[in-house]
Parts: C-alpha cells; sequence; structure tokens
C-alpha cells in the first residue's frame, strides 16, 4: 500500500507523466470529440492524473447490490398500474417531455407491444458518506435506465492508471517502481459486460439461439462526442459474440429502417438486416427530439418486434419521481415480496432522504425543510443528462419563481458530502489542480419480460468513477465540469 494517497512528482517528472498519459489516452482510444469537431480529430478524454482512493468496502458494497437493483428496476417496468399513476401526474408537470415520451407508450400500447421482453442496460450511482470510525456508506444518487454512458472509457482510464503505474510514472524513487500495489487497482469489466448484455438480448431475441445475422441497432445523438465510448461496447460486440451493430439518428430511423406488417420484424432497409436489440444513446433529453417526426420513429422502434435497451416504460421508471417513491419502504417492500430482509436493508441503506414537494404529509414537510434549511438539499426536476438540478441556497428563489402547484414536478433530496482529495485533473493538455469528489456508477444489464415481470438473465457489468471539483455542483464530463477516474482500493 502506497504510503500517501498520492505520490508527490517534482515539475520534471510530472511533465513526463502528463506526456505519458496522453499519448496512452490516444493510442488507446480514450478518447472523446471537442465541440465543433472534425471526424478525424479526437481529443484525449479529461481523466484524473492518479487513481483516486476509494474505501474498499462501499466499492464491494455496491456490487453485492446491483443485481437487487436491476430487479427493482425489472419489476417497476414490468407494474403498469403502478407506473400509470405516477406517469399519469407526472406527465402534468412535464407535459414537454415525460407527457410526450407517456403519450407515445399509450399509442404504442393501442397499436400493440409485439416484443415483451426488455433489455435493461442500467447505473446506479452512489457518492460515498464517510464518517470518522463510522463504516464508509455508499449512498445512492440515482438510478439511471436509459443511455447510461462511460462503460467503455471507464476500462480504459483503469488500464491507463495500471500502466503509469507499471511504467514507474508514479515513482518516487524510494526503492519499489510501482508507487500502488497493483491488486489495489481493479480495472471495470465494463466494456466486457456490457456488450455481453447487447448480445444476450440478441440471444433472447432468437428465442435463445446465438444468432449472428440479427443486428443491433445504436440509436445515437445527431453530432454525438461521446461516439468512443459507444463504439468500444461495439467493438466487443462483434469481437466477442459476432453480433453486427449499426448506428442510426432517431431521425434516420423513418428512412433506414422498415417493419415487416405482418411480423413487426425491424429491418435496416440498405442491408436488409434484421435487428434484434435497439440500444438509444439516445432519446433521454427533449434536445434528442427535433420534430414530431423524431416522435413518430421513437413510436415506430416502440412498437417493433425487436428487442428495445430500454422501452419507453422501462425510461420512465428510472423517473427521479420513480427513486423518491421507491424509498418508501412499504411500497419497496411491495415490489420484494419474495427477497428477505436482509436484501431489504441491504436496500434501504444506501437511500438518503428524498422528499416530495406536495401537499402530503412529507410534502409539507420538505415545503418548509426547503425555505428553513436548504443548504442541505438538492432539488431535482424530471430530467436526465445533467445540468438540470438545483442546489442549496438557489432552492429558495426558484421556488418562489414558480407557482405553488408545480413544486410537486420536484422532488427534494438530501446532499451527500463524500471526502474530498487532492488529485489532478487533466483536461485538453492543461493540469487543474483542486479538490475533487467521486461518484461510483455500478453497470447491470437485465433481460426480462416486461408482461409478467419474470426475469431471464441479470447481470453485474462493471463500474466507472467520475471525479469533478468539489467546488462545482455537476459533474458533466463532455460539459466540462467532470472527468473519467479509476479507484485505488483503501
Ligand atoms: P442527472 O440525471 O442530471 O445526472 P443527478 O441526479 O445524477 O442528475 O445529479 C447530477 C449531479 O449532481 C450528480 O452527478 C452529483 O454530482 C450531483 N448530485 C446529485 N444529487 C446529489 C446529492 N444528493 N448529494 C450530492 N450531490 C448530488
Ligand atoms: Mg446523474
Amino acid at each position: 500500500m502506497a504510503t500517501a494517497a498520492f505520490p508527490e512528482l517534482d515539475p520534471t517528472k510530472e511533465s513526463i507523466l502528463v506526456e505519458n498519459l496522453l499519448q496512452w489516452s490516444l493510442a488507446n482510444g480514450l478518447v472523446i470529440y471537442p465541440p465543433d469537431f472534425k471526424s478525424y480529430q479526437p481529443v484525449s478524454a479529461p481523466v484524473t492524473l492518479f487513481p483516486t482512493p476509494f474505501p474498499k468496502v462501499a466499492f464491494n458494497d455496491a456490487d453485492d447490490v446491483q443485481l437487487l437493483f436491476n430487479e427493482l428496476y425489472a419489476k417497476v417496468s414490468s407494474d403498469l398500474e403502478f407506473l400509470s399513476e405516477i406517469i399519469d401526474d407526472l406527465a402534468k408537470f412535464d407535459s414537454g417531455f415525460t407527457g410526450k415520451l407517456w403519450e407515445i407508450f399509450l399509442k404504442a400500447k393501442k397499436i400493440g407491444i409485439s416484443q415483451p421482453l426488455s433489455l435493461g442496460i442500467f447505473r446506479s450511482d452512489y457518492m460515498v458518506n464517510e464518517i470518522e470510525g463510522l463504516k464508509p456508506q455508499i449512498k445512492q444518487i440515482e438510478f439511471n435506465t436509459v443511455s447510461v454512458s462511460f462503460g467503455g472509457l471507464s476500462t480504459k482510464v483503469g488500464e491507463l492508471h495500471r500502466y503509469l503505474n507499471n511504467h514507474g510514472d508514479y515513482d518516487i524513487g524510494e526503492g519499489t517502481n510501482k508507487y500502488y500495489d497493483e491488486q489495489d487497482l481493479p480495472i471495470s469489466e465494463s466494456i466486457t459486460k456490457l456488450s455481453e448484455g447487447l448480445a444476450d438480448g440478441n440471444y433472447y431475441y432468437n428465442g435463445c439461439v446465438s444468432n449472428n445475422k440479427t443486428v443491433v441497432l445504436v440509436v445515437v445523438q445527431h453530432k454525438e462526442r461521446n461516439v468512443f465510448d459507444q463504439r468500444l461496447l461495439e467493438y466487443a460486440l462483434l469481437a466477442n459474440h459476432g453480433v453486427k451493430s449499426i448506428r442510426l439518428t432517431l431521425s434516420e430511423i423513418d428512412s433506414k429502417t422498415y417493419i415487416d406488417s405482418q411480423t413487426k420484424k425491424l429491418y435496416i432497409k440498405s442491408t436488409n438486416d434484421e435487428v434484434s436489440v435497439v440500444y438509444f444513446r439516445s432519446g433521454y433529453a427533449p434536445n434528442d427530439f427535433q420534430d414530431e417526426q423524431d416522435w413518430e420513429n421513437r413510436l415506430t422502434l416502440e412498437t417493433s418486434k425487436a428487442i428495445k435497451a430500454p422501452t419507453l416504460l422501462t425510461q420512465l421508471a428510472g423517473a427521479k419521481k420513480i427513486q423518491q417513491i421507491l424509498t418508501d419502504e412499504v411500497i419497496l417492500k411491495k415490489f420484494l415480496k419474495e427477497k428477505d430482509e436482509s436484501n431489504f436493508q441491504q436496500l434501504l441503506d444506501t437511500f438518503v432522504s428524498i422528499y416530495p414537494l406536495d401537499d402530503s404529509e412529507r410534502g409539507k414537510q420538505a415545503k418548509k425543510l426547503a425555505f428553513e434549511k436548504p443548504g442541505n438539499f438538492v432539488l431535482k426536476p424530471q430530467r436526465e443528462g445533467g445540468g438540470n438540478n438545483i442546489y442549496k441556497d438557489d432552492i429558495p428563489v426558484f421556488l418562489q419563481s414558480i407557482p405553488e402547484k408545480d413544486w410537486a414536478g420536484y422532488i427534494l433530496m438530501e446532499l451527500i458530502h463524500p471526502h474530498n482529495y487532492k488529485n489532478k485533473i487533466i483536461r485538453d493538455g492543461k493540469i487543474y489542480d483542486e479538490p475533487i469528489i467521486s461518484e461510483l456508477g455500478r453497470f447491470g444489464t437485465i433481460v426480462f419480460n416486461q408482461e409478467t415481470g419474470e426475469v431471464l438473465s441479470n447481470k453485474n457489468s462493471g463500474w466507472l468513477l467520475r471525479s469533478k471539483f468539489e467546488s462545482s455542483n455537476e459533474g458533466g464530463v463532455a460539459a466540462g465540469f467532470g472527468c473519467v477516474d479509476s479507484v485505488v482500493l483503501k
């Protein structure tokens, strides 16, 4: 075990380290496109200079609870009655997006859902509460059910930090060449495991046969910058499972695919390839839908026979409102009837207080807290993808700026305070030296029958560490606040 969290390197050694880090990143695909890019000009992805210390017990706890979370959200998205009641309400507060997703689902249901199977590619995000003398505890930030990212770059950044350690770039010249013990530097298996999840979808689509004639359709954003993160999964899908993938934007669906009206099978026009899985890396934010045709195209995909990752219901199950409702023990228990008490407790232990802002008793309590102690909270609307939350003292001002009847569209969540570290962030070749805090994501994949709730396959699929300056509220990597990181277990 290293003596201090990070080696103290002299300036000459540090600049060699940075150069080695950048060249490894460019040579190995730890890259993204910058804003306004040309297709041949990716840059090294923002990363930390060193791996960040992370408590081993917390790292393992997040692993242990992942299959339960996968199953919980599969059960929730299979319970139409439960979802209808909540989403119907939520749709009123956010008619432009949640309401639209719900409307498209209802249309699809009317037309007929021809594929009962659903593929969940999930990521559960945590920060660690570390209190002197107590066991470090993972606390859930959010559960993501659509378009979860950085599974590709996560494996790469772990490999990068391990390479730098093995190469002696962290060496402070005290005998051993490697600053960190290699067994404390795990590498996330997310590339292998997430692509395996897609292959599982392909397998179940084909009636439990490994068929490499059918393809995965990856629905991508126009001008996506995080292409390589996605590509790494696609390359592994082909290399390890022989399954090809095709990338299209939502706007291209009507012109470049067609559906057989009898079988409802989805095909790619140019090749006549049959699509087994539609993997959404788009469609999670209002901007992903440019016009009515894009919504039509989302509907087409939902009614096709291809397995969706995720279906509209699974996507909606990831609403922050649902996360808040699931912190209610009675409701949580309803979904975990067959699980024993210890499983139930495992999930509960990851929750912090999350309040509704409605007319219920808890809602009234929350309305008081939001004005009396805003510094303890973050206010979240029903949105994904970063940059939407309202923090601390901005909460009262914000709430006063909108009608009180609209407050019920938000949830009020207790802030988690993880330990900070003096790691450094490398972005655009420059070193940023400010305290950082980290968020651990655990990936999971699950194939389930959305009509019956039956689970066919449920897997752990690796992890991700993202870090950001402690001074910034949000941690968006592409938005310029955060970066990908890896752990050194402590
Ligand atoms: P999004 O769907 O936009 O990713 P999140 O709920 O993940 O929304 O919040 C965005 C970011 O805000 C998180 O990555 C984290 O950095 C910060 N954050 C959210 N909730 C909390 C919390 N309860 N305590 C501390 N930080 C939080
Ligand atoms: Mg998030």
